[in-house]
C-alpha cells in the first residue's frame, strides 16, 4: 500500500464497492479495507437478492431516490458486466379486508413516487399468474427483479482492481484521525501489524459496524445521533413437494420492520421464504429450526397448500436498522459532518441498499469526491 492515498473506503460491501468504484472513476488512488478475506460476507450477501421498484418509502427519502434510480443503474450495471439477473416481477398479496385496503393505499403512493410500472390484479387475474396463490387483490410491479447477489458483487470488486482501486483484506480500521491537509487512517491485519495511510476522504460504509467506526474517526458522541438495532432475517428453503410457484417473487405486505416473510427464486430458481424479523443482541447467523411452523403459518396466508416439512433452515442476514421493534421510518443516512471535512459515514444501509448501491456510491461521491 502506498501511504498517501486520495481516498479510502471502510468495507468491501457492495455499497462501500460502490462508493470505491465511483471514486475511482474520479480520483488516482483509491484503497478499500476490509476485515474480512473477501468481499460482501456481511449484510451484501445476506439478504434476498431483490432488485426492487422502490413502492414503499416516503416521497422525498433517499430510499425511495436512490432505490428508484439505483435500480436502473443495477440493471444496467447488470447487462454491461454479465451478472446474472431477471425481470421476474413481483406480486404483493392482500389477503384480508384490511390489507386491501393498505394495498391500494401502498398502489397510489408507489405511482406518486414513480416507482415503475405498476398494475393492480384481481383475484382472478392474480390466480392467473400464479394459480396456487390465495388473495382478494394483488399489485404486479414487473420492473422488479433478482440478481445474483455474488456474482455482483464480484463484478463490483473486480471494475474496482480494473479501475486501479485497491481492496486490501483481513486489515481492520483502527482510528481516524485529524492531520493537515487530511486524515490519518491507521489500520491492524490479522497478524497484529499496524500500518498507517494518508488521505483527504474517507467513506465509512461498514455496515453493522459503521457506528463503531464513526466513533474511531474521533466523532463526539453529540455528532453521532443514530443508533443501531440490529434486526435479524431468517430464510428457509423450499424442498421438493412445496407448492409450485412461478417466475414472480411474492410478498404479503409489510410487517414488523421487514417486508413481510415473502417468497423468492434466485437466478438457479431455488426458491426460499423469508426473512422474518428478530431484533438480537449479538451477530449469530444460525437459524433457528424451531421457526418452522412460524414461518408455514405467515407463508400459508398467501400459499395455503405449503406444509412445515416442506422448508429446511438456509440462512440468515442481519439488518443495520436505525429503529428499534417500535418501529417508524429511519431513511438511509449519508452524512458528512461538518467538523470532518472529507468523510462521508454510511448509516442504516438497510434494505433497499443492494439495488440502491450504485446510486449511493455516485451520491457519496459527489459529496467528497
Ligand atoms: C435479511 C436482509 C434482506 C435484504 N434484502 C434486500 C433485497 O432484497 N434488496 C435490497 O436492495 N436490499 C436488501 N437488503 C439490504 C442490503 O443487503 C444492504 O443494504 C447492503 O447489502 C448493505 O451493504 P453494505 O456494503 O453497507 O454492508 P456490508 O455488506 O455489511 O459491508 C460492510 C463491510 O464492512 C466491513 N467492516 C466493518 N467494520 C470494519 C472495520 N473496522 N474495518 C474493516 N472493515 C470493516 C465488514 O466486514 C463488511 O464486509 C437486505 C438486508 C438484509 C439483512
Amino acid at each position: 500500500m502506498d501511504d498517501r492515498v486520495d481516498a479510502v473506503v471502510i468495507g468491501a460491501g457492495v455499497v462501500g464497492l460502490a462508493c470505491a468504484y465511483e471514486l475511482c472513476r474520479r480520483l488516482e488512488t483509491v484503497v478499500v479495507l476490509e476485515r474480512d478475506v473477501g468481499p460482501g460476507r456481511e449484510i451484501s450477501s445476506r439478504n434476498s437478492g431483490v432488485v426492487h421498484a422502490g413502492i414503499y418509502y416516503p416521497k422525498d427519502s433517499l430510499k425511495t431516490e436512490l432505490c428508484i434510480e439505483g435500480k436502473k443503474l443495477l440493471y444496467d450495471w447488470c447487462e454491461a458486466h454479465d451478472v446474472p439477473h431477471q425481470r421476474t416481477g413481483k406480486l404483493i398479496v392482500a389477503t384480508s379486508a384490511e390489507d386491501e385496503t393498505r394495498l391500494r393505499r401502498i398502489a397510489r403512493h408507489a405511482a406518486e413516487v414513480g416507482a415503475g410500472a405498476l398494475r393492480m390484479l384481481s383475484r382472478a387475474e392474480a390466480r392467473e399468474l400464479e394459480p396456487e396463490v390465495r388473495c382478494e387483490l394483488a399489485l404486479h410491479s414487473p420492473t422488479s427483479g433478482v440478481v445474483d447477489v455474488h456474482e455482483l458483487i464480484a463484478s463490483f470488486a473486480r471494475e474496482v482492481k480494473e479501475a486501479d482501486g485497491a481492496i486490501v483484506y483481513q486489515t481492520h480500521l483502527e482510528s481516524i484521525e485529524r492531520i493537515a491537509g487530511g486524515w490519518l487512517v491507521r489500520t491492524s491485519d490479522t497478524m497484529g501489524r499496524q500500518a498507517e495511510l494518508q488521505t483527504a476522504r474517507v467513506v465509512n460504509a461498514a455496515g453493522l459496524s459503521a457506528i463503531e467506526v464513526a466513533r474511531r474517526s474521533g466523532l463526539a458522541e453529540h455528532e453521532i445521533p443514530w443508533r443501531l438495532y440490529p434486526c435479524k432475517g431468517s430464510y428457509f428453503a423450499l424442498g421438493a413437494g412445496a407448492p409450485p410457484t412461478r417466475n414472480s417473487l411474492i410478498y404479503p405486505l409489510p410487517e414488523g420492520g421487514g417486508l413481510g416473510v415473502h417468497i423468492t427464486a434466485d437466478i438457479s430458481g431455488a426458491r426460499r421464504a423469508g426473512p422474518d424479523a428478530e431484533f438480537v443482541d449479538t451477530i449469530d447467523y444460525t437459524v433457528d429450526e424451531s421457526r418452522i411452523e412460524r414461518f408455514a403459518e405467515a407463508v400459508g396466508r398467501y400459499l395455503p397448500a405449503i406444509r412445515p416439512e416442506h422448508l429446511t433452515p438456509d440462512y440468515s442476514g442481519i439488518r443495520p436498522k436505525l429503529v428499534g421493534p417500535e418501529g417508524g421510518f429511519a431513511d438511509f443516512v449519508l452524512s458528512n459532518p461538518s467538523t470532518q471535512p472529507g468523510v462521508a459515514h454510511l448509516v442504516g444501509i438497510e434494505s433497499p441498499g443492494l439495488t440502491a448501491s450504485l446510486a449511493i456510491g455516485a451520491r457519496v461521491s459527489d459529496m467528497i469526491g
